[in-house]
């Protein structure tokens, strides 16, 4: 029998836990319900629980025979602040919060990988059931990491799965190296001296120096990043002033970065200082750059992502598999886990053929059909591993 098989027996009672988690979602760090659920879950099933590793993460500790090699498998718990426009009987009982990324789907493949695996025991070694808080931009990832999760949980290797709508239910996605953009936040405060607006000789426009700014930052993209790698310079905010007939004395910009090295992120934001603080000289103003990177790129292991990808192939089948997907310029807090521990994220089809409704959108919801192949994923990875 199959593992995908072995796991459908676990469909009826996943599918309720993902809809008790879907219809109880909480924001980063604020995970208490769902903690003590997921708690509760791995302890009925003779896992030993850490609890409050990263505030409100969970650890579940598993160990078979003797072996002394470990694997971690990494769900995300939290929800987003978006209030839901579903109506199913489901839907999220409180108002303004939602689990609009399917993190809800994320925690219930992994506790039933775990259940799986606690009752049939065919591996040897240990492995660790990561369940992290706040991956949507609260940094959760890192707030285990610094809790010494891989000290007191080591890890030979991690892995990581992200639903995606635009791929059908029963398909994977895997990529080595590069696969999710680093995402970093960025504001500029350009300081001039304010002025009659009929008298503009006697000050610094402000305004007038964030709008060269805003345009000659587009030039760093196209002029100093080599084309052949990739990023994206989004000028989203800018402010400036409040009367018709005032000349700013200060402007404000805003918005965000993404990049896939770390090398290429560094010269965006070496570029945006000098760029700036230059630009602003030429007028006689002067500019800051604060510069928050939030995120590291998605980067899997070439060698362990070549594995998931025989685990996928093992269950789906060749043609299913997709091993080159474009690269995703969304960011993904996993990649700190990936920056302590050789491992791979994936991607699991979520959506019809036609692709289901995206993430981060009002009319989410996790494809419950994707249930029993997600867990079945987690569970042949440990099998195939650390075999027994
Ligand atoms: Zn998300
Ligand atoms: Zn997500």
């Amino acid at each position: 029998m199959s593992s995908t098989e072995l796991m459908a027996p676990l469909h009826a009672d996943m599918t309720a836990w993902r809809r008790d988690i879907h219809a109880h979602p909480e924001l980063g760090f604020n995970e208490t319900r769902t903690a003590d659920l997921v708690a509760a879950r791995l302890e009925s099933f003779g896992i030993e629980v850490t609890r409050g590793v990263g505030r409100t993460g969970v650890v579940g500790t598993l160990r078979s025979g003797s072996g002394r090699q470990s694997v971690g498998l990494r769900a995300d718990m939290d929800a987003l602040p978006i209030h839901e426009a579903n109506a199913f009987e489901h839907r999220s009982q409180h108002a303004g919060v939602m689990h609009a990324c399917g993190h809800d789907g994320h925690t219930t493949m992994l506790l039933g990988a775990a259940r799986y695996l606690a009752a049939t025991r065919r591996f040897d070694g240990v492995v660790h059931f990561i369940f992290q808080p706040a991956e949507e931009g609260l940094g959760g990832a890192r707030a285990m990491i610094d809790d010494g999760l891989f000290q007191r949980f080591p890890c030979g290797s991690i892995f990581g799965m992200h639903n995606r709508p635009s791929l059908a239910v029963g398909r994977f996605a895997v990529r080595g190296g590069p696969m999710m953009a680093g995402g970093a936040f960025f504001d500029i405060r350009v300081t001039g001296k304010g002025a009659h607006g009929a008298r503009p000789e006697t000050g610094v426009d402000a305004a007038l120096v964030a709008a060269q700014i805003a345009v000659s930052l587009q030039s760093i993209v196209s002029r100093n990043v080599a084309p052949v790698d990739t990023a994206v310079l989004s000028v989203t905010r800018i402010h400036a002033g409040d009367a018709y007939n005032v000349i700013p004395q200060t402007a404000e910009l805003g918005g965000t970065v993404r990049a896939f090295t770390p090398e290429v992120m560094a010269l965006v934001e070496n570029s945006m200082r000098r760029v700036a603080e230059a630009t602003a000289q030429a007028f006689g103003a002067t500019a800051q750059l604060q510069f928050r990177n939030l995120f590291a790129p998605t980067i899997n292991d070439l060698a362990e992502a070549d594995f998931a990808a025989r685990i996928c192939t093992e269950l789906v089948g060749a043609d299913r598999v997709d091993r080159n997907p474009p690269l995703i310029m969304g960011s993904e807090d996993f990649s700190y886990m990936l920056q302590c521990v050789p491992g791979c994220y994936i991607n699991i089809g979520n959506g019809g053929e036609a692709g289901g409704c995206e993430v981060h959108n009002p009319a989410y919801d996790f494809n419950d059909a994707a249930l029993p192949l997600g867990a079945a994923f987690f569970a042949r990875l440990v099998e195939t591993r650390l075999p027994a």
